[in-house]
């Protein structure tokens, strides 16, 4: 098992040097030579075990041999141990045959937890057997930088740098970020969106001399060790349900729909993967029209959810095409000269037989809001209610259970709840702490220059 680079002009990697490189040198994304296969009795085996227990099955398959199989238990369970439900992502019914796949019991109170804990247990480890450092640059629509703090704060040998668009992000996430109190953590707001922070750290990536020196590494969902924890919850999910179901995602940069790919190619049956976006539709756009034009992000009641650019798409077109490495460089030589590529019909076809897509704007998504409070007395965040908005349309057309991703807690966006509901979310007790602990934030202009500077000029590596 070794992981190679959709682009096909980088190095061949084991999971543990995969883990530590994120984005492959020659611009491309990481996936493994081959997909584990899980037989439909190992699937259905899955049901009634413990989380960990089958994320340590999933994982172990994908980690190859970088991992004794002690390493991988204990990592995993310490990961998981601060969730505050134990069943880490359960189901619940909304309507009938209408789930929510609950993702926000973990400590950043958003479904980036799940993946992230894990993976900052594992660079720790990775890092200490290797003896190196390591410095994080991630850029964050808001979730992700939380997250990312959550699991790497504190931790030694690793510096953490995390923009995010100045202004862009709700209060409490800003908090969550800026309230860190760990040396390590370094916040930087960016004056510009989400796309200008991203590419910042393409640009700061593609520096070979830069990331060399500094160790630069991503956490980014184009670290493939994100989507490989992401795969569990559809396996738990699907072993739960004993059916083949519809999930409904609610979409940004593709990682969590992906890992619904991931998970069939590796032998889950699943109906149909549906993508919600909110109005930053260039992946509904993609999938439904065939061209993926990236426009300007526009902000929306569902800020982590607001990109133009959805870098995990290339993994999909990757296998699409079948994994035709000189194509991919080609389109993406292409998308990144004219901001748009056509696709063609064989490669539409192949993401037509696995996707659909739908969209909801602002309005659709506080009427959902209201309507699940209405029918259930249930608050749901905004980026949910983007997927239960297309729940709702594709429950209405197929006899298969529906299982929308619940990917945020409401009260990390309590004022879209209130609006919707004229009820406000209660921050969970454990969080209550960042709404008066100090800020710690870097203002810098949307500039590669003015990251660079500031990241050389905070760490001194030798
Ligand atoms: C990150 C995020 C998404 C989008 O996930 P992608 O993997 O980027 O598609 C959706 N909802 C919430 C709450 C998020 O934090």
């Amino acid at each position: 098992m070794h992981y190679v680079s959709t682009r096909g002009q980088s190095p061949h990697l084991s999971f543990a040097d995969m883990l530590l490189t994120g984005l492959a040198p020659d611009g491309g994304l990481y996936l493994p030579n081959i997909w584990p296969h899980f037989t439909a009795e190992e699937i259905a085996g899955f049901s009634g075990l413990p989380y960990w227990q089958v994320s340590r099955s999933i994982l172990s398959r994908l980690t190859g041999d970088s991992y004794a199989d002690w390493e991988l238990t204990a990592d995993i369970k310490a990961a998981y141990a601060g969730f505050d439900d134990e069943r880490i992502a359960p189901l619940s019914e909304i309507a009938p045959g209408l789930h929510l796949l609950e993702l926000y019991h973990g400590p950043t109170l958003a479904f980036k937890d799940i993946a992230l804990q894990i993976l900052g247990k594992l660079f720790a480890r990775t890092l200490k057997k290797k003896g190196g450092r390591a410095c994080v640059l991630a850029a964050t629509s808001g979730d992700t930088g939380s997250a990312a703090i959550a699991a790497l704060g504190g931790l030694e040998n690793i510096e953490v740098f995390v923009l995010h668009p100045k202004g862009r992000v709700s209060e409490v996430q800003r908090r969550q970020m800026t309230t860190a109190p760990f040396a390590n953590v370094h916040n930087i707001a960016i004056e510009g969106t989400f796309d200008d922070a991203q590419s910042i750290v393409k640009t700061l990536f593609g520096e070979t001399d830069f990331a060399h020196k500094v160790s630069l590494t991503a956490v980014n969902s184009i670290n493939f060790a994100r989507i490989a924890a992401q795969t569990v919850y559809y396996f738990t999910a699907v072993a739960s349900l004993g059916a083949k179901p519809v999930f409904v995602v609610p979409t940004g940069n593709f990682g969590d729909v992906f890992a619904g790919e991931a998970a069939m190619r590796m032998g889950l049956p699943v109906e149909k993967l549906m993508v919600a976006t909110n109005a930053n539709d260039i992946m509904a756009r993609a999938l439904k029209e065939g061209v993926y034009a990236a426009g300007k992000a526009q902000p929306t009641l569902s800020p982590s959810m607001d990109i133009q650019v959805a870098s995990n798409f290339e993994r999909a077109l990757f296998e699409a095409a079948g994994r035709d490495a000189s194509w991919v460089g080609e389109v993406f030589a292409e998308f990144s000269r004219t901001r748009s590529v056509t696709l063609p019909t064989a490669v539409r076809e192949d993401l037509a037989a696995r996707y659909s897509a739908d969209r909801f704007d602002d309005a659709a998504t506080l009427a959902t809001i209201a309507r699940v409070h209405t029918e259930t007395g249930r608050l749901i965040d905004p980026h949910t209610a983007v997927a239960v908005a297309a729940g709702y349309r594709a429950k209405a057309s197929t006899k298969a259970p529906v299982v929308v991703l619940s990917t945020a807690h409401p009260a990390k966006f309590a004022p879209a709840v209130l609006q919707a509901t004229g009820q406000s979310p209660e921050l969970p007790a454990r969080l209550q702490g960042i709404l008066t602990a100090e800020e710690h934030c870097r203002v810098l202009p949307a500039a590669a220059d003015a990251v660079r500077a500031h990241i050389e000029s905070t760490v001194t590596f030798s």
